[in-house]
């Protein structure tokens, strides 16, 4: 890479966050952090700022901001801290800004990654819930400015590695005949169904491949994560539904495949690290280190694969239905999930109760046709208090 890439990392305190930082970390001559973005964790915002002297901090509350402010003063440090959306917009499309990590969890992204893509900037996209919000929005916003999209989410990031280099939207044209999108099963893949009801939130959190933050371990567990990637996969890839296999995978080593029509199947593996798809999209087009190991492939030893069990995983069911039903419906689908999801991490639902809830808002709430941002964000609220809803009656 000939020049320096200038970054602003949103949600730079998470999983993905702080593996963002660790490339950063490896590249001192590639990359310099402009800005980093979190919701209320000070201390690690102060020791990320200690460590990449960015210009920018943004806590979303100001309080934690005041707090966070103090403490880079007593520290010496020259950043300048923020706060609220707007700061996050803000710091998203700062001119001199190239590179934005989208790496804020659920509905809260859509705001900031939208400016990013307004503001023509290289997004590279962990915040699935951007797309499957507003998918048709916001590639519309990505083409109108320029602004180029590449996906961290280690399946679509696979995917991206296994098209034609000059892909442009069209699978037909390229003789694709499917996407397989690979899936670990979670940690309940062979789990009696029975036992389901009883399964608390550590168990829940305790991926048996992946270390995550605690809201995407939970949607890995009902599979509503590959649901949303299925989602996810449709707007990135202009694939329909019936042409995007989930295949559950449970070494997670092959982290997504292309089909094309002669028969060849084009994967791409490696050890189960988010780093290796950060690198990849950071650098790009050029490879640069990650500090991920090599596969092993004497240790891996088996690859194993299995359908997918609509019943054991109705998250995945009604991602599917959401998809092709379209509209509003997975703004609907993602909102009840994250308040679903929420409740059962609080302990006031069961793992069980999650799909159910989510059905039932999607039901209640029905079809209605999306035109802009502010028609998804009126989904968006309707759905979270039509499942606070149903959370009142439940218990
Ligand atoms: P996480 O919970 O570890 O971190 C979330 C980050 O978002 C934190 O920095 C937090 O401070 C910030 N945040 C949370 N709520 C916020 C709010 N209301 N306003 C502003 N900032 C807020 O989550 P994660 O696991 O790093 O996941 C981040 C995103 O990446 C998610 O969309 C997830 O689906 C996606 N993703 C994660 C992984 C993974 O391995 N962790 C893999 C693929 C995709
Ligand atoms: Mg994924």
């Amino acid at each position: 890479m000939k020049k320096i890439r200038y970054l602003t990392i949103l949600g730079a305190t998470g999983s993905i966050g702080e593996s963002t930082l660790d490339v950063v970390s490896r590249h001192p001559d590639l990359f310099e952090v402009v800005a980093l973005t979190a919701n209320n964790n000070i201390e690690k915002m102060l020791d990320q700022c200690r460590r990449f002297n960015p210009r920018f901090a943004v806590m979303l509350a100001p309080e934690q901001a005041e707090r966070l402010q103090q403490a880079i003063i007593r520290n010496g440090l020259d950043t300048t801290v923020l706060s609220g959306v707007e700061s996050l917009e803000k710091v998203a499309s700062l001119p001199d800004v190239d590179v934005v990590m989208a790496a804020i969890v659920g509905a809260a992204g859509i705001r900031p990654t939208f400016a990013a893509a307004k503001a023509g900037k290289l997004v590279l996209l962990a915040n699935k819930e951007t797309l499957v919000m507003a998918g048709r929005i916001f590639m519309d916003m990505v083409k109108e400015h320029s602004a180029i999209l590449l996906p961290i989410d280690s399946e679509h990031n696979a995917i991206h590695q296994s098209l034609p280099h000059d892909f442009d939207g069209s699978l037909q044209e390229k003789g694709i005949r499917r996407i397989l999108l690979t899936a670990s099963g979670g940690p309940f893949r062979n789990a009696s169904l029975d036992s389901l009801a009883h399964v608390t939130p550590a168990q829940a959190c305790a991926h048996p491949n992946w270390d995550m933050g605690r809201k995407i371990s939970v949607d890995s567990a009902t599979m509503m994560n590959k649901g949303l990637e299925v989602i996810e996969a449709h707007w990135l890839f202009n694939a329909a539904s019936e042409n995007i296999q989930v295949v559950i995978h449970p070494q997670s080593v092959i982290h997504s495949m292309v089909e094309y029509i002669d028969g060849s199947v084009l994967a791409q593996l490696g050890n189960p690290d988010m780093r290796t798809p950060i690198a990849h999209a950071m650098g790009y087009p050029e490879r640069i280190e990650s500090g991920v190991a090599s596969l092993n492939m004497f240790e891996v030893a088996h690859l194993d694969f299995e359908k997918p069990d609509f019943k054991r995983f109705p998250c995945l069911r009604l991602a599917y239905e959401a998809l092709d039903m379209g509209d509003n419906m997975p703004a609907v689908l993602n909102a009840a999930n994250e308040i679903a999801v929420e409740s059962f991490l609080e302990e006031k639902m069961p793992f069980t109760a999650i799909p159910v809830m989510i059905e039932h808002v999607m039901n209640t709430l029905g079809q209605e046709t999306i035109h802009s941002l502010s028609d998804v964000l009126k989904a968006d609220s309707a759905a979270r208090d039509a499942a606070h809803d149903w959370l009142n009656t439940f218990r």
